[in-house]
C-alpha cells in the first residue's frame, strides 16, 4: 500500500507508542497528586512541554495540552473574544481557513462580532494588502493559517506577525498543517498563539496543544480544575501528551534533511502530472509550498472515482482535505483561489512523507495516468 494521505492523518510511530505505554501501566497516577506517582506523571507533562517549547523557541509556560487542533483553534478564538472586555469587536481571518477555525468564528458572528474575510490570491496566499485594509480600531484577532491543509500554500506568516505586533493586535495562526513539516520559530515571527495535533506527525489522535504568549488576555474554553494553570480542566492525557512529546521529538531530528527529501519526489510527481496528463492543473504554486503536498485538478473527472480506482491499485490519497470530502460540497479553498467547478470536482491531493521514493512516485503517476485516462474515456 503507498499511504498517500499524511494530512488526514499519519501512522502512530513505534518509539511513541514505546514512550506512551508505561503512562497506561505502572505509571497511572493522577498529575495533582502529592505522592511520588503522581509527580512522576507531572514530570512527564512538564518534560513534555518543554520539548514543544523549544522546537518553537517559546517559553515552555506558554505550551497548554489540548485534545488537538480543534480544540486549539477554538480555545484560541472564543478564548480571545470572551476576555478582550469590549463588546463589539472585529476579528479578521482569511477565506480559506479550516472549518475548525470558522466555524466558531460563524457562532460569534451571531453574537454580533464583527468579521473580516481577507481574500488569497490564485496561488493560496492571504493577501498582506487586503489584510492590512482590514484592520479597524476594534480589531483584537487576526487569525490566519500558517499552511493550507488542502493545497499547501505557506502563508506570509512574518508579514502578517509584524503588523499584527506593531498594531498591538492578538495573532492567531493555525499551524495543524505544518507544524512538524516546516520549522517554526514563533517568537521571531511575532505568534501569540499557535494551534497543533499530534496525529498530524506520527503521535497519537486527541493529542494536540495551544501556545500562549504570555501577557495576552484569553478567556478559558473548557472550566473545571485548576489543570494547565486554570487553561483547561480535566485530568491531563498523559499517555497522549507524552506520545506527542515523543513524536516532536522524533519528527525535529533531521527535519531539514527530510523537507529536502520530499521537496524533490514532490516536484518530480507534479512535473511528470502536470506534462504528461493533458488538461491538469497544479493548485497552489510550487514555490512556498508544504513539501509534503501536492494538489492537482483534472477537466472532466470526478475526483469520488479517480481515489476509488486508486484504492484498487494500493493507493490511499485525498479529493480535498478528509474534513471536507464527508460532505461533498466544492471545497471553499479551491473556490477562494477562482478555479472552475469543473476543474475543482477532479482534484487529487496527495500528502507524502519522506519514505515515498521515486520508484513509488512513478507507479503512482503511471496509475493516475491511466485512470484520468478511463475516467475521461467513459464520460459521454
Ligand atoms: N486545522 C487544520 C489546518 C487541519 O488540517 C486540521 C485537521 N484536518 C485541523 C485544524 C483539526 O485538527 P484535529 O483533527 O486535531 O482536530
Amino acid at each position: 500500500m503507498l499511504y498517500l494521505d499524511n494530512a488526514a492523518t499519519t501512522p502512530v510511530k513505534q518509539e511513541v507508542i514505546d514512550a506512551m505505554m508505561p503512562y497506561f501501566t505502572e505509571n497511572f497516577g493522577n498529575p495533582s497528586t502529592v505522592y511520588e506517582l503522581g509527580n512522576k506523571s507531572r514530570k512527564a507533562i512538564n518534560d513534555t512541554r518543554k520539548v514543544i517549547a523549544a522546537s518553537l523557541n517559546v517559553d515552555f509556560r506558554d505550551i497548554y495540552f489540548t485534545s488537538g487542533g480543534t480544540e486549539s483553534n477554538n480555545q484560541a478564538i472564543l478564548g480571545v473574544v470572551e476576555a478582550c472586555g469590549i463588546k463589539n469587536p472585529h476579528i479578521i481571518t482569511s477565506k480559506v481557513e479550516h472549518h475548525s477555525v470558522l466555524n466558531p468564528i460563524n457562532k460569534l458572528k451571531k453574537h454580533g462580532i464583527e468579521v473580516s474575510y481577507v481574500d488569497v490570491d490564485k496561488d493560496g496566499f492571504v493577501e498582506v494588502d487586503n489584510l492590512i485594509r482590514s484592520i479597524r480600531d476594534n480589531t483584537i484577532l487576526i487569525s490566519i493559517m500558517f499552511a493550507n491543509n488542502e493545497i499547501g500554500s505557506l502563508m506570509p506568516i512574518a508579514q502578517i506577525g509584524e503588523i499584527a505586533k506593531k498594531k498591538g493586535i492578538i495573532f492567531h495562526t493555525d499551524a495543524v498543517a505544518a507544524y512538524m513539516h516546516t520549522p517554526i520559530d514563533a517568537n521571531k515571527l511575532n505568534i501569540d498563539m499557535l494551534s497543533a495535533s499530534g496525529h498530524k506527525f506520527h503521535g497519537p489522535k486527541g493529542s494536540g496543544f495551544l501556545y500562549i504568549k504570555s501577557g495576552a488576555k484569553v478567556a478559558p474554553l473548557i472550566s473545571g480544575g485548576s489543570q494547565e494553570r486554570n487553561m483547561r480542566g480535566g485530568t491531563e492525557n498523559i499517555p497522549a501528551i507524552v506520545g506527542m512529546g515523543e513524536a516532536v521529538r522524533l519528527a525535529m531530528d533531521g527535519i531539514e534533511e527530510r523537507i529536502k527529501t520530499q521537496t524533490h519526489v514532490r516536484n518530480h510527481l507534479i512535473k511528470r502530472i502536470i506534462s504528461e496528463i493533458p488538461d491538469s492543473k497544479l493548485n497552489g504554486s510550487l514555490e512556498n509550498r508544504l513539501s509534503s503536498n501536492i494538489d492537482i485538478s483534472f477537466k472532466n473527472v470526478e475526483s469520488e472515482s479517480l481515489l476509488i480506482m486508486l484504492d484498487s491499485k494500493g493507493i490511499c490519497a485525498s479529493g480535498g482535505s478528509a474534513c471536507a470530502s464527508a460532505d461533498r460540497e466544492v471545497s471553499h479553498v479551491l473556490k477562494a483561489i477562482g478555479i472552475s467547478d469543473n476543474l475543482a470536482k477532479g482534484s487529487l491531493r496527495m500528502t507524502i512523507d519522506e519514505t515515498l521514493t521515486i520508484d513509488d512516485a512513478d507507479y503512482c503517476v503511471d496509475s493516475i495516468k491511466s485512470i484520468v485516462a478511463k475516467l475521461r474515456s467513459l464520460r459521454i
